[in-house]
């Protein structure tokens, strides 16, 4: 296993195995679908966005432990905050992931969301852990179209 202990988290195989807030929002005011063909990662972020703070924030899909562990600890993440510190969080996860890190000094701490830090080393596993951000900053800009990770390529 060596490395691999470093990706496979306890706390990614926990949410893995036990996702947080799975399934359809019914007052969702945002919604986006989200999409790594990489993989074959499928997400649906739903939120319910009152006076710029996300009061409830579920996801559903499927995909790899990755993606699934990372949807399930962004809800976890999110709620509660506001858009901006949404937003910081975001750039701040997908930082750590992709090693571009750029010091931050009164961005929100990443927390939990630190477990993440060992995926970098393996580049087909970012774009699972950051499809379920990718899809929630869809929905939060109100962007109803699915998102890819390969836009941008
Ligand atoms: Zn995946």
């Amino acid at each position: 296993m060596g490395d691999l202990d470093d990706l496979y988290q306890e706390l990614i195989l926990d949410h893995n195995k036990s996702p947080r807030n799975r399934g359809e929002l019914e007052n969702a005011t945002c919604k986006a679908a989200g999409h790594n063909p990489l993989c074959g990662d499928r997400v649906t972020v739903f939120a319910t966005i009152e006076d710029g703070i996300i009061k409830e924030i579920t996801f559903d899909g499927a995909g790899c432990a990755i993606s699934t562990a990372s949807a399930s600890l962004m809800t976890e993440s999110l709620k509660g905050k506001t858009l901006e510190e949404a937003k910081a969080l975001f750039k701040g996860f997908h930082g750590l992931v992709t090693e571009e890190t750029e010091e931050t000094e009164d961005g929100p701490g990443l927390g939990k969301l630190a477990v993440f830090s060992g995926v970098c080393k393996y580049p087909a596993r970012v774009k699972c852990a950051t499809l379920a951000w990718h899809t929630v900053h869809a929905a939060l800009s109100e962007n109803g179209d699915t998102v890819t990770t390969e836009d941008d390529e």
